[in-house]
């Protein structure tokens, strides 16, 4: 809205004055149906009558798009350029991939409303790369062969990511499905805490993999490899089900591990790891920053956790509450 703002003509007032925004009520029909907004009006400051203010009206029929489009559960424009970032294709390109006419994306991206079918498939494509992976293998052949080539590295980077033939794979993925941000960072820290929670609350390790002392704190490194490129960046994944792979109990424990520490950040979580003795103990004899691979064994986790669990009684969030106060790190 900075580009509009200053003083325009009043036809009442005959002369430049400032103009103030307000809400009115709307109503129109769009895609069939009856679609009321609050479209944003000018009205002179002085006199109070209504001012045209350069730009407004684009503002307002964008909003009143994107409002339709949401009610009406359509895709939006700025969706459909996440499906070309997210598979690195061009418009035309990705018109043939999924059996469209050649000419379709680009006039979708210029504001011409999907059909319902079209736009149901747009949307699945963008949160599921598997509905993208079956397009591209049955239409692949009429690409040309570099935009084929592009859009296969990021399905294979998409396999990579989402997909698990473990259990812990298959945890750090119902993580990233949660609804807290997570990065690489404390993915790591969570994991541990699950492993650590689960011998506590369950008696027994939900994964087999053992967890090493690393500068930044404990690290899986088969998992720390997969999540790699994402750097400090949140790691994004597609929406999966987990629920066939994990019993209940186990997602249980996960998310009562997440509710009490993924409201914590990658380096708060690292703090927090740093201050207990599993981590300490096998990280004894390096430096701070100094690369160590020493593997924290499970029974140096129950040992301690049990002890903690004795003391606060883990079993509730209160509990882990005291806890993590108690470390003196948050
Ligand atoms: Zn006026």
């Amino acid at each position: 809205m900075d580009t509009i703002l200053g003083k325009v003509l009043c036809g009442e007032c005959r002369s430049l004055q400032e103009y103030d925004l307000v809400s009115e009520r709307s109503e129109r029909i769009w895609n069939g149906k009856a679609c009321t907004f609050n479209k944003r009006i000018a009205v002179c400051r002085n006199c109070g009558h209504r001012v045209y203010v350069p730009g407004l009206d684009d503002i307002n029929e964008n909003e009143f798009e994107v409002k339709c489009r949401e009610e009406n559960d359509y895709i939006l424009v700025e969706e459909i350029q996440e499906i070309l970032e997210k598979y690195d294709v061009d418009k035309r390109p990705l018109s043939k991939v999924m059996g469209l006419g050649e000419h379709t994306i680009e006039n979708y991206l210029k504001g011409q409303l999907p059909s319902r079918r079209y736009s149901d498939m747009l949307r699945r494509v963008l949160h599921c790369y598997l509905y993208m992976k079956d397009y591209y293998d049955n239409n692949k052949d009429k690409l040309n062969k570099h935009a084929a080539e592009r859009m296969k590295t990021k399905l294979e980077f998409y396999d990579q990511i989402n997909s698990h033939d473990s259990t812990i794979e298959a945890v750090a993925l119902y993580i990233l499905n949660s609804k807290y941000e997570i990065t690489n960072m404390s993915l790591q820290k969570l994991l541990y805490y699950i492993e650590a929670f689960a011998q506590v609350l369950l008696g027994k390790s939900i994964y087999d993999n053992r967890c090493e002392a690393w500068a930044y704190g404990p690290v899986y490194p088969c998992i720390y490899e997969k999540y790699k490129s994402f750097g400090k960046s949140q790691i994004i994944v597609d929406e999966i089900d987990l629920t066939d792979c994990l019993d209940e109990n186990v997602r249980k424990v996960i998310d009562y591990v997440l509710g009490n520490f993924a409201i914590y950040n990658g380096v708060t979580l690292k703090d927090l790891s740093h201050s207990e003795s599993p981590w300490k103990n096998a990280h004894a004899g390096y430096g701070a920053k100094e690369h160590c691979t020493e593997q924290i064994s499970h029974d140096a986790i129950t040992e301690y956790f049990s002890a903690v669990n004795n003391k606060f009684d883990l079993s509730t969030d209160e509990g882990v509450k005291q806890y993590i106060s108690s470390l003196g790190v948050v």
